[in-house]
């Protein structure tokens, strides 16, 4: 999954396709530093409490880790993959900023002289200047908050996120998710508490909702307090219960417009201060069953921004 970030030197809109419409985070990260600042998506061999049997096993039924990162099984030290991420980068964007996104699986599951290692691996290279740690809401110890929270304090850019995806708990309950609305209520709390900057994922497509449930998602987000959101669709992967669900009949992905029309009012919806990391993503290629559209990202990108200025 790619998050598109914007900048340069001078400063312009590099995402010209959603930053007239939508306060995007290449945009955020331009205004405050003035240049180009890109994630940089981490594997750092986590795992999650959702899969290893201290808060459920088998996962959320749509999770297929292979969909966070094309190394899943092996990832390469953290150096290299900084190495690997930033040639890239460069070459296709100009940035010479970045963040590390420690993105696949819970990457505040692990004792905290761990993470302090893991994520200062990364933030001693010289051109990384922050750090987005993604994980569950039910995964992040106050240790671990006052970690981020100095690291803040020390002038890094600083986002922890959190995958939300419903603020139904029988939505959660039906995904096996492992947690509910309260432990992220606790987590957001506390992390806003202390200063840190809350980006929230919501998916939406999630089996038995409608847009009626995502508005509530957003609404109660909203209304705990969030600096940062990220919406996709369901994706249906290989080798998950989604995928049996779907092959039996027993779950329809959305239709692109169906989910171009809700990211829109989703997106209108949202207070302007609030940054969109994401407003659509798609799976690798070789797990992605269904909804075929999503890996056409920049149609699907293209098409919310006309509905967006349609309504605007
Ligand atoms: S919490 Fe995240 S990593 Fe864990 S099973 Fe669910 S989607 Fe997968």
């Amino acid at each position: 999954m790619n998050d598109a970030a914007t900048g340069s030197s001078p400063p312009r809109a590099v995402n010209p396709v959603l930053s007239d419409v939508v306060h995007t985070f290449g945009q955020a990260m331009l205004q405050r530093y003035g240049e180009r600042v890109h994630k940089l998506a981490i594997n750092a061999r986590f795992t999650c409490p959702n899969r290893d049997g201290s808060r459920g096993t088998g996962g959320c039924s749509f999770c297929n880790n292979a969909s966070f990162s094309p190394n899943a099984k092996h990832p390469p030290p953290i150096r290299e993959q900084i190495e690997a991420g930033r040639r890239i980068l460069r070459r296709r964007t100009g940035a010479r900023k970045f963040i590390a996104y420690f993105q696949a699986y819970s990457n505040t599951y692990a004792e905290l002289a761990v993470l302090r290692q893991l994520y200062e691996q990364a933030l001693q290279e010289p051109d990384v200047i922050g750090l987005s740690v993604g994980t569950r809401p039910d995964c992040v110890d106050t240790d671990v908050l006052d970690l981020l929270a100095d690291y803040r304090a020390q002038g890094y850019e600083v986002w922890l996120e959190l995958g939300l995806q419903s603020a139904f708990d029988d939505t959660l309950q039906r995904v096996n998710r492992g947690h509910g609305l309260a432990e992220y209520r606790a987590t957001v709390t506390a992390a806003r508490a202390r200063g840190l900057q809350v980006c929230t994922h919501l998916i939406l497509g999630l089996p038995g909702e409608s847009e009626a449930h995502w508005r509530t998602s957003l609404d109660t987000v909203l209304d705990l307090g969030v600096d940062g959101l990220k919406l996709h669709p369901l994706h249906v992967v290989r080798h998950t219960l989604l995928a049996h669900q779907w092959r039996r009949g027993d779950y329809r992905p959305l239709s692109q417009a169906e989910y171009v029309n809700a990211a829109a009012s989703l997106i209108q919806r949202t207070p302007s201060d609030v940054v969109f990391h994401r407003v659509t993503a798609t799976a690798a290629a070789d797990i992605l069953l269904a909804p075929t559209w999503c890996a056409r990202k920049w149609t699907v990108l293209n098409a919310i921004r006309r509905q967006l200025t349609a309504v605007v």
